[in-house]
């Protein structure tokens, strides 16, 4: 058996990388999809169009190596987290388009939800800040909105599940109903403690037990391909969200290992070991990967617009053609010329929580250039980083030494290096920067044989370029209180 095969189903296009045993791409397929705007906030995708697109990138990988079925040893799925899925279970037709991540139409369900009191609940047993973000008021917002849903789903006629859930059930011919643990602490549902659906969150939501997959380990066994889909069956042995693949595929195996991927936003994760930490400064508890036999946790810590305020240079603005283009931007400068952008386009996450704060730019002077915006637009990304790193350190009581880094903007080099001088700690940039497929891959990977152990994966994993603090304490110091004073800014507009 040569490749293992990585489902890597994302929020703008679906994805398979077949990697070998060394964790070398060998071949890459992707393709992207609609997405569905009805009204301002809302965001929806077509899970049909998801299953297809799926199934297209995968045979498409396989052509191009020319292989059969009997060359793949195993499936891995990694998925766009909390896009929640309800189908008819006879016909396996969705009864309404996935809600997506993104989508905020339930915020009043959980206004609703904290005004009663529950917020503190919530927050005890799912690890979460009681948000729309997650899945459980989006199946509750489908069941009271589809005409007979709420009936058919209390009879068990329709099911839900998460992008991997409703992958592994189309994969397996409707066979497999599953989730892992990881995606299942993403729903709002489901204690992280007892590792079970919990029912006075199910109560609350209103979401009857009928419908639910069963939670599996993410690394193990689910079950097989139908034999037409692939001209044979392949075991689909990997699941789990892809923040969480990431973590894996950057081989962040021990307490207080962590990784930054800056994309769109940027989620920093960081393991925990055995023992969930509860956040005393705005982070999200989570399971970072289940095995057979015990689950491990970790801290997270998001940040809306990162990669997305490059875009937004690019395209709003036009100052740039390509985001990579920020580099030589950012390098034509010595510094930003005093003046600081904080993005907080759509409110400020982690630590800060704060809705209506909003986007701004201060202490430009009259020196102030293109160039300045553009590298005071990238330092941004790493000062909402070092923020979070901060919380992660109070939370885990346990000094950050070094953060491996992926996603789009980690090929950044100036960006890279600021975040080495802001956070005084080596940062690591791998060479393969697929570490979401990757991460998937091994935990299929593992539950075969065809890797034998963690050591095994370690192995794998190679240095592209290590970037080592070299800002004085003192210049550091100066611009991070500059950047605290700008995001007090941003907190101010927002109030009345
Ligand atoms: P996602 O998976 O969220 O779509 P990616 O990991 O593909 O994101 O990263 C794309 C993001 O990274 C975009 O927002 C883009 O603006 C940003 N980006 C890509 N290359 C660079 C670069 N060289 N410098 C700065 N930002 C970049």
């Amino acid at each position: 058996m040569k490749y293992i095969m990585a489902l890597d189903q994302g929020t703008t296009s679906s994805r398979c990388i077949l990697f070998d045993r060394a964790g070398q791409v060998c071949a890459m397929a992707n393709r992207e999809f609609r997405q569905i705007f009805p009204r301002p906030g809302w965001v929806e995708h077509d899970a049909t169009e998801i299953w297809n697109t799926t199934l297209e990138v995968s045979r498409a990988a396989m052509d191009k190596l020319q292989i059969t079925a009997a060359d793949v040893a195993a499936i891995g799925i990694t998925n766009q987290r909390e896009t929640t899925v309800v189908w008819d279970k006879a016909t396996g037709e969705p009864v309404a388009n996935a809600i997506v991540w993104q989508c905020r139409r339930t915020a009043p369900i959980i206004d609703d939800l904290v005004a009663h009191g529950h917020g503190e609940t919530i927050r005890e047993k799912t690890g979460l800040v009681p948000d729309a973000y997650f899945s459980g008021s989006k199946i509750r917002w489908l069941l009271d909105t589809v005409p007979g849903a709420r009936a058919r789903a209390e009879k068990g006629e329709l099911l839900f599940g998460t992008i991997d859930t409703w992958l592994i059930w189309k994969l397996t011919g409707g066979r497999v109903h599953v989730t892992d643990v990881t995606n299942a602490s993403r729903t709002m549902l489901f204690n992280i403690h007892t590792l079970r659906w919990d029912e006075e969150l199910l109560e609350l939501l209103q979401v009857p037990a009928a419908m639910l997959p069963e939670v599996k380990p993410s690394s193990c066994v689910y079950g097989e391909t139908e034999f037409e889909l692939y001209g044979g069956k392949i075991p689909i042995a990997g699941a789990a969200g892809d923040q969480q693949c990431a973590l894996f595929g950057q081989c962040c195996f021990e307490p207080g290992s962590m990784k930054n991927t800056y994309g769109t936003g940027c989620f920093l994760l960081m393991n925990t070991g055995r023992e969930p930490v509860a956040s005393q400064n705005g982070l999200v508890t989570t399971i970072a990967v289940g095995f057979e036999d015990h689950v491990e946790y970790a801290l997270e810590g998001s940040i809306f617009v990162a990669g997305a305020a490059i875009q937004w240079l690019r395209d709003q603005l036009q100052l740039l053609t390509s985001a990579g283009e920020s580099l030589e931007y950012a390098q034509r400068v010595d510094d930003t010329a005093g003046a600081y952008i904080v993005p907080a386009f759509t409110g400020l996450g982690a630590p800060y929580w704060n809705q209506r704060a909003r986007g701004c730019i201060v202490g430009i002077t009259r020196g102030f250039g293109r160039s300045h915006l553009v590298r005071a637009t990238l330092e941004s990304l790493a000062y909402q980083t070092y923020d979070i790193c901060k919380a992660m350190e109070q939370d885990a009581g346990i000094p950050i030494r070094s953060l491996k880094v992926d996603g789009g903007a980690s090929a950044n080099d100036f960006l890279m290096q600021f975040q080495s001088d802001l956070n005084t700690c080596s940062v690591t940039r791998p060479r393969c920067i697929e570490t979401t497929a990757l991460g998937a891959a091994y935990l299929a990977g593992l539950a075969v044989g065809y890797w034998e152990s963690l050591d095994d994966v370690r192995r794998n994993w190679a240095v592209d370029r290590v970037f080592e603090p070299r800002m004085s304490a003192g210049e550091r110091d100066e611009r991070i209180r500059g950047w605290h004073k700008a995001v007090r800014c941003a907190l101010l507009w927002g109030e009345e």
